[in-house]
């Protein structure tokens, strides 16, 4: 596998960062996830788009622009004959010392890696998704906001952990107040009727590019969308629930906290969705060749 480390494609073995990087010591960087479906980087400017907010939000200057970061995008998966898998951009603040201040580091890595893609089992599309609502808190926006996709991940991985030990894959997160923010590296979405509600972002969500697309093609097939403060009361009462990202795409959940949603059973909304999203997703972005 070829890596794109700081403007050179290098080997695996040799793609290597200091110890003394400031992503590794504090988790001083961002990062994104994103998928390529036959030779199409899906939604690739809006996630070049995010990583460069999330670097600005944070004082990061990741020293290339959004057109410099597709073309080494598109040059990484040429490099690994990639047509179907999953992306991963690392930007960390680089190489300082053992002190926090973000200004001794002198320039951002850049990291590009082209990789298989993890994914639910199949059986999880099939038969919906159970989830835990997770004590874990979602991290205050006022103090890490969750909109910066960061390196930072220990919130949503201390929930995770929850769900794992409570022998399920994913959790919904509430925040300080109680209202639904996501799940630990999804968003959430209920349907009542011909409604489509998903928390704002401000609850303490990231704003999801899968969730921005089922946004636009529940809007194009005529549902009222809107984003809305939910508890789990919406949740509760909803026809159906479902999660969104880059790589679980739009997963029914059927089971929240021992009690069944809707009908217990992926639901057909939910179903169209998915499929518009995916149609979508296979058509819009950059292509490789
Ligand atoms: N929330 C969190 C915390 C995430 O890490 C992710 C990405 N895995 C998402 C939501 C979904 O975002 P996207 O649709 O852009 O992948």
């Amino acid at each position: 596998m070829k890596i794109y480390l700081n403007g050179k494609l290098v080997d695996e073995k040799d793609a290597v960062v200091s110890v003394f990087d400031h992503g590794l010591l504090y988790g001083d960087g961002v990062f994104e996830g994103t998928r390529v479906y036959d030779g199409n980087i899906a939604f690739l400017d809006e996630h070049m788009q995010r990583l460069l907010d999330s670097a600005k939000v944070i004082v990061l200057d990741v020293g290339m622009t959004k057109e410099a970061l597709i073309a080494a995008t598109v040059e990484t998966c040429k490099a690994n004959n990639l047509k179907n898998g999953y992306l991963r951009h690392v930007v960390t603040r680089g190489v300082g010392n053992l002190g926090l201040n973000p200004y001794q580091c002198k320039k951002a890595q850049v990291i590009i890696i082209a990789a298989d893609i993890q994914l639910y089992p199949a059986e999880l599309y099939e038969k919906g998704m159970k989830i835990i609502t997770a004590g874990t808190i979602r991290n205050m926006a006022e103090a890490v906001n969750p909109r910066v996709k960061s390196l930072n991940y220990l919130n949503n991985i201390m929930a995770k952990i929850e769900a794992i030990n409570s022998g399920v894959m994913e959790c919904l997160m509430l925040n300080s107040q109680g209202f639904i923010a996501e799940a630990s590296g999804d968003n959430v979405f209920a349907i009542k009727g011909n409604k489509l509600m998903t928390p704002p972002t401000w609850c303490g969500g990231l704003e999801g590019i899968t969730r921005d697309k089922v946004m636009q093609v529940a809007r194009e097939m005529g549902m009222e969308v809107s984003e809305t403060v939910m508890t789990r009361y919406e949740l509760w009462t909803a026809d159906e629930v479902f999660l969104t990202g880059t790589a679980a795409e739009v997963i029914a959940v059927v089971d929240l906290d021992r009690r069944p949603i809707g009908a217990g059973k992926p639901g057909p909304v939910t179903k169209k969705l998915g499929q518009a999203y995916r149609k979508l997703a296979g058509a819009d972005g950059i292509k490789i060749a």
